[in-house]
């Protein structure tokens, strides 16, 4: 069996793999050497390279792709179904270290951790004449305590949950969701209020928080219309995926004060194009991907990805399994 291994994983993972498999890494790493490597893999597993039905159509022996991470917006899902490849995936894998991103987002937002710096850096705030708390009363420093303040969740699911209940246990926030997937009950018992409007909820917020996936439905849901119904000292958090914003509206809303700011670890497009602006703005924190690079997340992943694609591989129904309804019928 021959599984090629699109971008780099953890150690651990490439040497379970190399027990039960022949690894290999497309070379050059770009679409023209995935394109070569794929003619006679058994398997692909891959991280944030998008599986297209392009590559799938090349890998005329492929019988399964495994995505090293949560969200599967990145495979072309419809594809692998007709082509009848089982996708796999790692939920869960990379909760705790997301939900810890998120809430630092909140921490660095709320108490202008990372504008201080800045200006620390910068020695802006350095005088003669006037004391540093007054430089930075002056350029807007003063900020406001977490605790006590309303967070609002879309989309509750492992990670959303994990963060209500850090905040609240932290900082005793006040929690609100709106995810139309999930119970009333279901959110109570995360300490969560469920909003059943997206609408009505963003106006009661100090904090939005995105951890629903990507993809059509979600699509742009942040955009002008909806930055208009947050409080102008409000935050935005992204650590979901780039596509659930409108990136330009959430420039124009920071820089027209409409809100307070925002820290995204994810983009639209992702990498960012050079002089992207929603890089270059004071007000929003900007991180490259980073909530599930920890090392604990990534053993999980690689792990996990490794065992659900030779578990396909192997004539075993996944447990990690995005497109089930091909198992029957999948490609031998
Ligand atoms: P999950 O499936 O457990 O939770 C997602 C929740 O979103 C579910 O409860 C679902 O009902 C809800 N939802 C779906 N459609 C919605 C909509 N239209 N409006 C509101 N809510 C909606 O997934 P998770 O493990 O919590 O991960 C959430 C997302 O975080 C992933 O889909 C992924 O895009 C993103 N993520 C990012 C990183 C990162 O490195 N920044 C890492 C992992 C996951």
């Amino acid at each position: 069996m021959k599984v090629m291994i699109i971008e780099s994983v953890h150690a651990s993972a490439v040497e379970l793999l190399a027990k039960s498999a022949e690894v290999v890494f497309p070379e050059p790493q770009n679409l023209e050497g995935i394109l070569k490597a794929i003619v006679d893999c058994d398997g692909l597993i891959a991280r944030g390279t998008a599986v297209s039905r392009e590559v799938m159509l090349a890998g005329p022996k492929l019988k399964a792709i495994g995505r090293h991470g949560v969200g599967y917006d990145s495979v072309d899902i419809a594809a692998a179904t007709e082509l009848r490849i089982p996708v796999v995936y790692t939920p869960a894998a990379n909760t705790e270290s997301v939900a810890e991103l998120a809430a630092g987002f909140i921490i660095c937002a709320g108490r202008k951790i990372i504008e201080a710096n800045r200006f620390m850096q910068s020695e802006k705030l350095l005088s003669d004449t006037v004391t540093m708390q007054a430089m930075t009363k002056r350029v807007g420093l003063v900020n406001a305590n977490i605790g006590g303040k309303t967070l609002g969740i879309i989309g509750v699911g492992r990670i959303g949950s994990l963060i209500a209940q850090k905040m609240i246990a932290g900082f005793n926030m006040k929690v609100l969701g709106y995810d139309p997937y999930v119970d009333e009950k279901t959110l109570a018992g995360y300490g969560v209020k469920k909003v059943d409007r997206l609408e009505d909820m963003l106006p009661l917020c100090d904090f939005v928080s995105l951890n629903c996936p990507g993809g059509a439905e979600t699509r742009k849901m942040i955009n002008a219309a909806t930055l208009a119904l947050m409080k102008p000292n409000a935050y935005l958090i992204n650590t979901a995926r780039g596509s659930v914003v409108d990136e330009e509206a959430l420039v124009k809303a920071v820089r027209s004060k409409k809100i307070a700011g925002a820290a995204t670890d994810v983009f639209d497009p992702e990498p960012p194009v050079k002089g992207s602006p929603i890089t270059h703005e004071d007000a929003i924190i900007v991180t490259p991907h980073i909530g599930a690079q920890t090392e604990e997340s990534l053993i999980n992943m690689g792990r996990v990805v490794v065992q659900e694609v030779l578990s396909v591989l192997e004539g075993r129904k996944p447990q990690f399994f995005v497109n089930p309804e091909v198992w029957e019928k999948r490609r031998k």
